[in-house]
């Protein structure tokens, strides 16, 4: 097995990244007897200048939780009861469960899924081995959840998956419109850039909010408009189309570097004000007021997330965004853009290196044969050795399980047992595979429980690797500490499986830098070329914004400032979004709608935060937010417990009433899991139906009723 190098014990201050939001804030780092001691907030990182939430200043007690993972673990299926084993034991049984399936079942029967908490460099060799190695395009992750529905709507208007803007664009912006984000929970330090931004700027800066919930970030608004449940995109169109009747919309842009405009135009007529009202509940003159507001004052930016992201309409609700940005020439300029935010800190570096089913490294794609050739050939492999089939993704990985179709499945990094929509069928569905391992630093999660082989996994601190932030910034996280008994950093335990497969020598890489060297090669010509990007350069550096390929100065703050895209014709292209209703059904037995999302303290599914006492003061348990109108109907008050019922499953949340949430929408939170919620999870309710393009699930929308217990 490798290990890791000599131990750190003493560190001076290291530079590092917080590893949890696709803010990326920057730290300074410091280590005592090899575990991370003082975290604190870098002062010259131009994402954060020296600011953390709670979440990045209380790290050094989430590393060093009492339930880490210290050993490889196997567990019984008679007993239920586990064993520790060692590394080469653990190994050895990874590769024959992986061995076993493909002769018998065939490569297909294998599935690798992450997470956003893991560093390109695992991303990176993650796939190498299943797309390269093993034969599959069955990897996939956890930002499925998060923004597959941006990255596609990316590709279809501007030809790739490159967000334009950049975080200085906060200080120039003069409107900012945040659809279905609620930053100061999500994003909190770019929330108090906008903030920031507001005081210096007085009247002149206006913020507009899109949510059915009058969150913290909306309350900053000067216009909140508190759409229904899934209505964005007629409410999204109406602006535009106010906007058109304005005469505020940029006709110079629209002809000169866009195409589709005639045909998106045409459907406009249909999202007039009052229409837009009855579709979604937003009152007509606000709608109006909005779309003044937005295309008038100056640069406009855009920030949005999960609340668009995660529908069955997830790639339409993106697109009605970009087309507002691009008819009102909002693109390519200072203070201006589309600008989906990544929820996890490495969301964007999983799509750089070719994370997600469909794709390969450096933006490639397994549908084309060009893209497989090049990356076969970078990895010494005949051609045809990668799959022209995609993967599966997030959800279609729980109906392979069902069927049999996947009997091997390795998770990295995540707890989709509390992540997933529908939990209660996932967890059937992991029962019937073959072999479940689970990589994790801690132990146990909701899913290391069910996990037929644990393996444990480095911190963030312990290990040395890169990340992209939501801004496209790379940026190095040196390691500081080192980890807990024998826990490996992720690429080292992807190389011994790889080397136990037979496969050491395409897998032997003395450290994560070897890695990048070879992911970035990957990258020349490419849009997000990074030739020029090497560990060096980023140890000198708080990061760099690709594109910045090889004998570049400065990286890239802003793409398309030329106004050419990288479309066959050059243009940004309409898309006519479609009017989707959500998939789940509101009827008299399911007559109200779940939302689910985050609170400020919380991440995920709390294995690392929710260890933190002071993290846990906000918000100790779980709850579900009610307005009074809908608790005097069901006769609840604060704190009692009501059961939530959806088509799928229930759970038994205690009420909160505020006038903050919409009459008939409720909200829960979905960081609880079975551990520690007293067995309920709010994402036993939620809806796996999703996006038919993106794929990503609808976490937005769950059709329930609500009981008092
Ligand atoms: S805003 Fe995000 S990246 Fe910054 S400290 Fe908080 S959790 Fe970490």
């Amino acid at each position: 097995m490798p290990r890791l190098s000599l131990p750190v014990r003493e560190s001076g201050w290291r530079r590092s990244v917080c590893p949890y939001c696709g803010v990326g804030c920057g730290l300074s780092v410091r280590a005592r007897d090899g575990v991370v001691a003082e975290v604190r907030a870098d002062r010259d990182h131009p994402v954060n200048a020296g600011q953390l939430c709670a979440k990045g200043a209380l790290l050094a007690p989430a590393i060093a939780a009492e339930d880490r993972l210290l050993y490889p673990l196997v567990r019984s299926r008679e007993t239920g009861g586990t064993k520790r084993v060692s590394w080469d034991d653990a190994v050895q049984r990874v590769a024959t469960g992986i061995l076993d399936a493909v002769a018998e079942y065939g490569p297909d029967s294998v599935m690798l899924y992450g997470s956003g908490q893991l560093m390109t460099e695992d991303y990176y060799l993650f796939g190498k081995l299943a797309k390269g190695f093993i034969g599959t395009n069955n990897q996939d992750t956890n930002s499925r959840l998060c923004m597959a529905s941006a990255v596609a709507a990316y590709q279809l208007a501007f030809g790739e998956d490159a967000p334009p803007t950049t975080y200085a664009d906060i200080e120039q912006a003069n409107t900012f419109l945040i659809v279905g984000a609620n930053m100061e929970a999500c994003h909190p330090i770019l929330f108090n850039r906008i903030k920031a931004r507001k005081r210096a700027g007085g009247d002149r800066v206006k913020v507009i909010v899109v949510d059915p919930r009058r969150t913290k970030t909306a309350e900053i608004a000067d216009i909140h408009l508190a759409v229904a449940p899934g209505a964005d995109v007629p409410l999204l169109n109406g602006l535009l189309y106010e906007a058109m009747l304005g005469g505020w919309l940029d006709g110079k842009f629209i002809a000169e570097h866009t195409e589709g405009w005639e045909q998106f135009r045409s459907v406009l007529p249909r999202f007039q004000a009052e229409l837009v009202e009855a579709a979604t509940g937003t009152p007509a003159q606000q709608v109006v007021d909005a779309a003044r507001m937005y295309a008038s004052n100056g640069p406009a930016l855009t920030f949005w997330a999960m609340g668009v992201n995660q529908s069955t309409s997830g790639v339409d609700k993106s697109l009605a965004i970009i087309n507002l940005a691009l008819a009102t020439g909002n693109i390519g300029k200072p203070g201006s853009g589309p600008f989906s935010l990544t929820g996890q800190a490495n969301a964007m570096g999983g799509r750089e290196a070719g994370g997600l089913a469909t794709s390969l490294p450096g933006h490639r794609s397994v549908a084309d044969p060009c893209h497989r050739v090049e990356v076969e050939a970078a990895w010494g492999l005949p051609p045809g050795s990668i799959s022209p089939r995609r993967g599966l993704t997030a959800i279609e990985m729980v109906e392979a399980l069902e069927r049999g179709d996947v009997r091997v499945v390795w998770i990295a990094c995540t707890n989709p047992l509390v992540s997933l929509p529908n939990s209660d069928r996932v967890r059937a569905a992991l029962e019937r595979a073959d072999l479940v391992v689970v990589q994790d630093a801690y132990h146990p999660t909701e899913t290391t429980q069910v996990a037929d082989i644990v393996l444990p996994a480095a911190q963030w601190s312990e290990r040395e690797g890169t990340l992209t932030n939501s801004e496209r910034r790379v940026c190095l996280l040196e390691r500081v500490g080192d980890p807990p008994g024998e826990a490996l950093p992720d690429w080292q335990i992807v190389c011994a499986v790889a080397a136990a497969l037979g496969h050491g020598e395409a897998f032997d890489y003395p450290s994560s830098e070897e890695i990048f060297d070879e992911y970035r090669a990957l990258t020349r010509g490419r849009d997000l070329d990074i030739t020029g990007v090497t560990y060096d350069l980023l140890r000198r550096t708080p990061g760099v914004q690709w594109p910045y390929p090889k004998g570049a100065e400065a990286g890239t703050e802003r793409l398309y400032t030329d106004a050419r895209f990288p479309t066959p014709s050059g243009r940004a292209v309409f898309n006519v979004p479609q009017v989707l209703a959500p998939a789940d059904e509101v009827t008299a037995e399911y007559p109200m709608v779940l939302l689910t999302g985050r609170v400020k303290d919380q991440w995920h599914t709390r294995t690392r935060t929710g260890k933190v006492p002071k993290l846990n003061r906000a918000d100790p348990t779980p709850f579900v937010e009610v307005h009074p109108d809908d608790a005097r109907a069901l006769r609840v008050r604060g704190g009692q417990l009501v059961r939530v019922t959806s088509r799928r499953g229930a759970a038994e949340l205690p009420v909160r009433v505020t006038d903050a949430i919409r009459p008939g929408t409720v909200f829960a939170p979905f960081h609880w899991g079975a551990l520690w919620g007293g067995g309920s999870v709010a994402n036993s309710v939620t809806s796996e139906a999703f996006d038919a393009r993106s794929r990503q699930p609808e976490l937005k929308f769950a059709a329930v009723r609500l009981e008092a217990i």
